[in-house]
């Protein structure tokens, strides 16, 4: 790489640029020395190439493009000139360079690039600093600053993810290793920006329990707490000034558990400077007491009693560190092994910096964070007690840890939890993000080793929780506001494997406003309205009612829709009404059919009580082998066709109990009254309403027992659909319609005991590439439907004759033979249903059996499963 040929290019009009950084006020020439530093300024500088005064700057001393009123901590920071970020895998500095080529940027290597360890050859280890257009001091508050480093880091996936917190400051490239420094400062582009209005609020780590030790423990663990916790030690360090009793007593509670933290008591509490404070009996009781209560005082406790630190995630309380994070003398998994490879299980304790505090996480979680952000997480080596350790996910998706001090890698456990077999196939859950990626199948070349692959098949194999086999096995995703996060569950009494996904966040707090466009849009039926919506929130495999909505444009029911779309993002899809060759809409939770384009066919009918009444249903999905669901699926329909569904007249309900279509005309909105962001208004309070008003709603539906519905909720017979039921002259063109498919496709029916069958049959006949029907057949196929007008068949005629189905003439020769009518409508017309169509439900059929769940495809197997 020549440098002095890029920095050649600058632009003379535009040689430098400023920025301002927080540096520190000492020098240093190790990364030892570095770690000790606290004391920042703020410094101006002009940035130019060939700039010594930057090459000493970031060979010596510390910096950072935040700002702090003092000292370096998360909590004094107010705000940025400008974003860091830092590679250290799988980036080259060539990459970066062409990447950020249109901004201001310096761009230098930090201490251990291309430093060659682990017998891995060196890589590119750089940071890049983009400034901000001099002047006002950006991202204020630490949640801001948190929004800019998530969407850097979703811009940049590259970059190092332990950038991120407020308090982050950047050792120099110090000379210790003699690796390479180089330093490219590029003046000819422009000052980078960030827009975080997009970001959501960012997620701190998920909070968890640990269950500090209350027994007495060792002087090793002892240590252990000293060395990470930082409650105590502050209490050392203030002893000499007098500790508050409250604190006194948590600092004694914590320490009392320990061989020699009795001594440390007495040694601390000797410090007071007030003469006679300190009675050895008097702590001795309170180390009795302490001793006897239930645990040690919890850092919630302890800051609410006045301690100015920062509480971790996770222990709860100090004492709780003593046994986080050393998994020593940890055995080898396979006894042959000469080189054992030691493992780290999905439930150990590691110790990470969560936003500048040692926080203990589970290793599956970091592991979690480090496969959906694609970056590292720096943590504390579980083996060695060193920090700088990194974790890392392979090309397949397993994490390990690797440690520069041990100089080497602790591997993840081949038996994962998100591992099940099916039919003597091992599979694996994956989730990303918001999302479940396919369950996958692995192979042996997916882990480390042949050992490591026979150890997983077996575990698994032998785990009767994970071991699936059968025809009766689901794959099924439900959706309930009652989940806190994306999770999965497996079910080995069900044969089922569950994906489970939790209820949109809470934004703004503000029921009324939903509720002012739910009772503008339905009036009276409002109150159905919602509590179908509490049912879709809270339960899942409930049948519900078919919503379908008609009215005229900007009516609201698209939005509507989409509003409880919304419920569950994920478990929406949408349908076009027709039976298709993949119906994989059918494994989501609400399927949308907008702009019902085939309301006239009687196949659509057909096909939404087969989807609304079938226990499982069978997925066909493109590039994935069928499986089955347990069908979960809701339908909103919305049109503006005044009859926007083909009904059944046949199947008119008795009562709302018995009802499972709610039919409903939307009243128009007037032009005033639309609001162009009423979507995200709604939106913004989806979250909150479905946790308050549609909870509600839902309890007070299991109170009351609905049990003698047919479909969970009395369903209101809406004028409209009595309209629709009824009409004659609609209901003579509905079945007209049904009647034009089979004068197309043919009709067979078998009537009769199964001792005495009796067939009826009819196709059309076809001559000189035509279809033809004779008006006796027509007749008969009328009398066998039962249609409602049979004894009138010729109405049926004419309105096929004014739809263009049938010919008016009915007369046509071909051949010298007298054929008929001609029918007119091509069987391509009917592509999706060919062949022969049975009555009613028989127009669909499913066969039984269950295929393999996986992937078809050969090439990489992997396929994003929503
Ligand atoms: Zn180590």
């Amino acid at each position: 790489m020549n440098y002095t040929e890029d920095l050649s290019v600058s632009n003379i009009n535009d040689n430098k640029f400023e920025l301002t950084l927080s540096v520190s006020t000492v020098t240093v020439a190790t990364k030892e020395e570095a770690k000790k530093v606290v004391d920042f300024q703020k410094q101006a500088f002009i940035a130019e190439p060939g700039s010594l005064e930057l090459e000493h700057l970031f060979t010596t001393q510390l910096y950072s493009t935040n700002l702090w009123s003092s000292g370096c901590s998360n909590a004094a920071y107010i705000g940025m000139t400008g974003v860091t970020l830092d590679f250290d895998h799988g980036y080259t500095i060539d990459e970066a360079q062409q990447a950020f080529a249109d901004y201001n940027y310096i761009l230098h290597t930090s201490r251990t690039h291309q430093y060659s360890e682990d017998n891995n050859l060196g890589e590119d280890r750089f940071r890049v600093i983009l400034p901000f257009e001099p002047g006002v001091m950006q991202f204020t508050s630490a949640s801001e600053a948190a929004k800019v480093y998530y969407k850097l880091m979703t811009l940049y996936p590259k970059a190092d993810q332990a950038c991120s917190n407020p308090g982050r400051k950047f050792f120099p490239s110090t000379r210790e290793l003699n690796t390479p420094f180089l330093l490219d400062v590029h003046v000819s582009g422009k000052y980078f920006s960030m827009d975080v209005s997009d970001v959501p609020v960012v997620k701190p780590f998920v909070q968890v329990n640990y269950i500090p030790p209350t027994e007495l423990d060792t002087h090793e663990e002892l240590y252990r707490m000293l060395k990470f916790d930082k409650f105590i030690p502050w209490c050392q360090g203030e002893a000499s000034n007098g500790l508050p009793e409250p604190l006194w007593h948590a600092m004694i509670s914590n320490l009392c558990r320990f061989e020699g933290g009795r001594e440390l008591i007495h040694e601390i509490s000797a410090k007071d400077p007030v003469i006679g404070r300190y009675d050895f009996d008097e702590t001795e009781d309170k180390i009795q007491h302490a001793l006897e209560s239930s645990g040690p005082i919890g850092y919630e406790e302890i800051v609410k009693r006045g301690w100015s630190g920062v509480a971790p995630v996770a222990p709860l309380a100090p004492a709780g560190f003593a046994k986080i994070g050393s998994i020593q003398n940890r055995k080898s998994l396979f006894a042959s092994d000469k080189n054992p490879d030691i493992y780290l299980k999905h439930d150990d304790w590691i110790l990470v910096d969560d936003k500048g505090i040692l926080s203990a996480i589970i290793f599956g979680d970091l592991k979690q964070k480090v496969k959906e952000e694609g970056c590292t997480v720096s943590a504390v080596c579980p083996f060695c007690d060193t920090d700088g350790a990194k974790i890392r996910t392979n090309t397949f998706h397993f994490a390990y840890l690797h440690c520069e001090q041990c100089n080497r890698s602790y591997w993840e456990h081949p038996d994962s939890p998100e591992l099940f077999s099916y039919n003597g196939e091992l599979l694996r859950i994956e989730m990303k993000g918001n999302k479940f990626i396919s369950h996958e199948k692995l192979k042996p070349v997916n882990f480390r080793n042949g050992l490591e692959w026979d150890y997983a098949c077996k575990a698994v194999m032998n785990d009767p929780k994970r071991r699936f086999i059968g025809d009766s096995f689901t794959i099924n995703r439900i959706g309930d506001a009652s989940f806190g996060e994306l999770g999965y569950e497996m079910l080995p009494e069900e044969n089922s494997v569950v994906f489970e996904f939790p209820a949109i966040g809470v934004d703004v707090q503000d029921n009324a406003f939903i509720d002012r466009f739910l009772d503008r849009m339905f009036r009276d039926r409002a109150d159905f309205v919602k509590n179908w919506m509490a049912l879709y929130a809270y339960t899942n495999y409930v049948s519900l009612p078919v919503i379908v909505l008609t009215g005229p444009r900007s009516c609201g029911k698209n939005t509507f829709a989409d509003l409880v779309g919304e419920i569950f993002p994920s478990l929406k899809a949408t349908w076009d009404g027709d039976k298709e060759q993949f119906n994989d809409f059918a494994k989501a939770k609400l399927v949308f059919v907008d702009e019902n384009r085939h309301s006239d066919k009687p196949v659509q009918y057909a096909e939404i009580k087969r989807l609304t009444g079938s226990r499982t249903i069978k997925i066909n999905e493109k590039h994935i082998r069928q499986y089955y669901v347990r069908n979960n699926a809701k339908f909103i329909f919305a049109t503006n066709d005044p009859r926007p569904i083909a009904l059944h007249w046949r199947e008119e309900p008795e009562s709302e109990k018995t009802n499972n279509f709610f039919i409903y005309s939307c009243p128009a909105v007037s032009s005033d009254d639309i609001d162009g962001e009423l979507f995200d208004k709604l939106k913004a309070r989806l979250g909150h309403y479905v946790r308050t008003e549609l909870k509600k709603r839902f309890e007070a539906w299991k109170q009351s027992g609905n049990a003698n519905t047919r479909y969970a909720l009395k369903t209101p017979i809406t004028d409209l659909a009595k309209q629709l039921f009824g009409a004659s002259k609609s209901l003579i063109e509905l079945e007209a319609e049904e009647l034009a498919q089979y004068l197309v496709c043919g009709y067979q029916r078998n009537d009769g005991s199964l001792l005495y069958p009796k067939t009826y049959s009819f196709s059309p006949v076809m001559a000189a590439g035509g279809l033809y029907v004779q008006q006796q057949d027509l007749r008969e196929l009328v009398q066998k439907l039962n249609f409602k007008g049979h004894s009138n068949y010729k109405s049926y005629i004419t309105v096929l004759q004014d739809h263009g189905v049938l010919s008016y003439k009915n007369d046509n020769r071909v051949s010298g033979q007298r054929l008929g009518y001609q029918i007119l409508r091509k069987p391509e017309y009917y592509t999706t249903a060919s062949g022969s169509i049975a009555a009613e439900e028989g127009v669909i059929t499913s066969s039984a059996g269950l295929s393999i769940c996986h992937t078809t495809s050969s090439s990489n197997g992997r396929v994003v499963f929503e």
